[in-house]
């Protein structure tokens, strides 16, 4: 039991599990029903709609993961991530990072992680970054990470000196729902955490200070409807703490990593890989979010999102880091899919910024 429990306190990398490793996980997602006929590859199905190749629009959003260090270990994480997972954006990629964010046409700046306030230089490169005028500026954090250690303590006030939009993964809003899939008291510093954020102003009606909460499912099934989702949340948040935030966004579990893995331990994953195909919505393909963004992992390199970043898919281009960046030769290319890719088409898609279509 013990065991056990200390187990899920550690990453897949840590554990030496098989599905820590990407090829292995590319190899998962391209046998079985999908090798022997039963389901169509995500390549057949785009190209049935007329979707294949996918292409990228305008680049509008620059993602940059800043290291795969958490404080969390949850159960679904795609990152695969946890205080065990040493990988950490240096100083000096971020100054190459800084040079894109100068010059990028994107609107948009999306610093993630792990827990990105856990790299060292998170502080200097968000004070550096805000300086280039980016519309919007989101930093992803986990909650848990204000409440940790006193050093973090006074992010709230961080985040607003720099007017920073806050998006942060809320699974539910009962504790145990939400300690199930994110740890053992997670909950309670959360809403902590929350009730911290609101108190500087952020996700207060007619605020500017946008907070942005992220809901992902429990199990092996898809997200219900974001509209009333985010109306149930509302309700019990404030209800039950007084809690106030400005969006819901649902997003999909997609087949890679610790999810990945829990769909193969679980038994579940013939079953969440058909559930994901007969939700295929070509509708939501036009908006996937690789289409209009670029993600950069901790050492710098080029991916098509985040996903791809860690199946170690690196984009189809001669540009395949963030050293040599150019966004008009980096637009020209065919972004890298895979059987993964049907949970950002499923029912409403699915993206960091929750569903894409109706
Ligand atoms: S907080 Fe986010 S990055 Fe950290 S383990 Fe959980 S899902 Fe992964
Ligand atoms: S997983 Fe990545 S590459 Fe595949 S559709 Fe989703 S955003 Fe695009």
């Amino acid at each position: 039991m013990l065991k056990e429990k200390k187990k899920q306190q550690q990453s897949l990398h840590k554990r030496h599990s098989e599905y820590a490793f990407a090829n292995k996980q590319l190899e998962k997602l391209s046998n079985g029903v999908f090798a022997n006929g039963e389901l169509p590859t995500f390549s057949e199905k785009i190209n049935e709609t007329g979707h294949f190749p996918l292409r990228p629009t305008k680049l509008e959003i620059l993602q940059i993961n800043v290291g795969y260090m958490c404080n969390q270990v949850c159960e679904h994480c795609h990152v695969d991530a946890g205080p065990d997972r040493k990988e950490i954006m240096t100083r000096e990629t971020m100054l190459q990072c800084l040079e894109v964010i100068k010059n990028t046409g994107a609107h948009t700046l999306d610093l993630t992680g792990g827990a990105p306030e856990m790299n060292p230089n998170f502080r200097w490169f968000v004070e550096e970054a805000s300086k280039a005028g980016i519309k919007d500026f989101i930093v992803r954090s986990n909650l848990t990470i204000i409440r940790a250690n006193k050093k973090y303590y006074d992010l709230p006030d961080f985040f607003k000196k720099h007017n920073v939009h806050v998006v942060s993964s809320m699974p539910h809003w009962t504790r145990g729902k939400t300690d199930k899939q994110r740890g053992a008291g997670v909950f309670d510093l959360s809403i902590k955490a929350l009730q911290e954020l609101n108190a500087v102003g952020y996700g207060m009606l007619g605020s500017t200070l946008r907070l942005d909460l992220v809901y992902n499912p429990s199990g092996a099934f898809l997200p219900g409807d974001q509209t009333s989702m985010e109306k149930d949340f509302k309700k019990a948040l404030l209800e039950d703490f007084g809690i106030h935030f400005h969006n819901l966004f649902a997003i999909t579990n997609l087949p890679i990593s610790r999810f990945l893995d829990y769909l193969i331990a679980s038994e579940n994953y013939e079953d969440y890989m058909y559930s994901l195909v007969e939700a295929y919505n070509p509708a939501a393909v036009k908006s996937v979010m690789c289409r209009n963004t670029i993600s950069v992992s901790w050492d710098g390199y080029l991916y098509d999102c985040d996903f791809n970043q860690m199946l170690e898919l690196k984009v189809a281009s001669k540009i395949q880091h963030i050293s040599e960046y150019n966004e008009d030769i980096l637009n020209d290319r065919n972004i890298i899919i895979s059987q993964h890719c049907y949970g950002c088409t499923a029912g409403a898609g699915s993206s960091c910024q929750g569903a894409v279509a109706k």
